[in-house]
């Protein structure tokens, strides 16, 4: 069991044992995995974290399942890049991109899932499931498929062509529900009670599941040599991952791992879908649900689990959270590709496109060292990148062909 003490209410914070149980039965609060954090500050130091895998697997102490080789696709420990480019663009001397794109599955998703079903083994779970915005379903169907587990995978009926294929070719059964992520996820918290023999990843064993995104942080002030950042920008689908990179650099303070120090946290959101945004920029405690539409599908939940934990965070981090347009977010795409060479699909655009206006804005600061994380990958997506990106001219296979298009490209006459 390692170090996990068990379940706790993030409200009324009664305790339960680490089951397969996601709400408090008392105040129907989300129940939340706690941890024995002396043991982990005795046992755990920087020189035995760096004997570990170069995955998730090296925080074991700090995750609620021990890693189950069955199921293991070599998740995390993706690239920190120093973004300097991208960050004279912006106006920012410290700029840092976290290469989610580069998991197994290409997005970050496959952090999650790989904690929930390895602790859905533990606890005798045949079956794997989800309600999934598309890339959970890849990162389940994947899983599943390696760890021999059945798989039932919901996804909106609208989702993005690559990301119904690249589930599909796992042989999972695959379910594309007409509507839209909330009725998909309705639905399964229906199913979640009638099939308990089930690992529904982000219904009924959701508290392990959110703990993978805790990975983020501690790969983040590992590769900055145990130091914190000063300020990171994080996108927000239900808010979870926000959430738990914050709950993350938390414990990597408790333990003694790193000097306790506040990272401001802002949120990022597409406009189209942007529940969390408006009640941040209302200065609103409830968060009104919205029907989405915007070209960042992976980010369309419009009534989001943890979007007021979300506001939370980011309020008493000082931080804020930006929206933009589907323009914006292509521009965000395109930007960050140009600039650092990294291809991301349209969540990252939603990140860059927001680190932008909020650098231009002055709430990210000049002399901040930012951290923004890049959660997918662009080959998912790129029928959101739509008919502006082709090749620069078609060309008879001739020379002077050439010579003809590239003297056109510089408004010149052959040379
Ligand atoms: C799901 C997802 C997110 C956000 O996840 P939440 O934890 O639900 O906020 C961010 N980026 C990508 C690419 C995703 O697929
Ligand atoms: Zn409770």
């Amino acid at each position: 069991m390692g170090y996990v003490q068990g379940l706790a209410c993030r409200e009324c914070h009664r305790t339960y044992p680490a089951e397969a149980l996601h709400v408090c039965d008392y105040c129907f609060g989300p129940l939340e995995v706690s941890y024995d954090y002396e043991a982990v500050a005795r046992d755990v130091d920087r020189e035995s974290i760096a004997r570990g895998p170069a995955s998730i697997w090296r925080y074991a102490a700090l995750l609620p399942a021990a890693s189950s080789a069955g199921v293991d696709l070599g998740v995390g420990f993706t690239p920190l890049v120093r973004a300097d480019r991208l960050g004279a663009e912006l106006g920012l001397s410290e700029l840092y991109l976290k290469d989610d794109t580069r998991n197994p599955t290409g997005s970050f998703k496959d952090r999650v899932v790989a904690v929930a079903l390895s602790k859905a083994r533990e606890l005798g779970l045949k079956v794997a499931a989800c309600a999934s915005t598309g890339n959970l379903a890849n990162s389940v169907a994947a899983h599943a498929a390696r760890a021999g587990m059945e798989a039932y995978v919901f996804i909106p009926n609208d989702l993005e062509r690559v990301k119904v294929a690249t589930t599909a070719v796992f042989g999972c059964h695959l379910m594309a529900v007409e509507g839209n992520y909330d009725d998909v996820n309705r639905l399964c918290a229906e199913l979640a009670s009638e099939r308990p023999d089930w690992a529904f990843v982000n219904v009924n064993v959701r508290p392990y599941y959110s703990e993978g995104s805790k990975t983020l942080a501690f790969e983040v002030a590992e590769q900055l040599g145990w130091e914190l950042p000063d300020h990171v920008v994080v996108p927000i689908a239900s808010g979870s991952q926000l959430t738990k990179i914050h709950k993350g650099f938390k414990e990597l303070a408790t333990v003694g791992l790193v000097e306790p120090k506040e990272v401001r946290i802002s949120g990022a959101q597409a406009s189209g879908c942007s529940p969390v945004a408006t009640a941040f920029a209302e200065g609103s405690d409830a968060i009104r649900p919205v029907r989405p539409s915007t070209i960042a599908k992976s980010l369309a939940i419009g009534n989001p689990a943890d979007g007021w934990y979300a506001l939370d965070v980011v309020r008493s981090t000082g931080g804020a959270i930006g929206a933009v347009s589907d323009e914006e977010i292509l521009e965000g795409i395109s930007l960050l590709a140009r600039t650092e060479g990294i291809f991301a699909e349209t969540a990252g655009g939603v990140t860059i496109a927001t680190l932008a206006k909020l650098a231009a804005s002055g709430i990210v600061r000049k002399d901040e060292r930012v951290v923004a994380y890049v959660t997918g990958n662009g080959l998912k997506t790129v029928e959101a990148l739509g008919s502006d990106v082709g090749p620069s001219a078609v060309i008879a296979p001739t020379l002077e062909a050439f010579l003809a298009a590239e003297a056109a490209a510089r408004g010149g006459s052959p040379s």
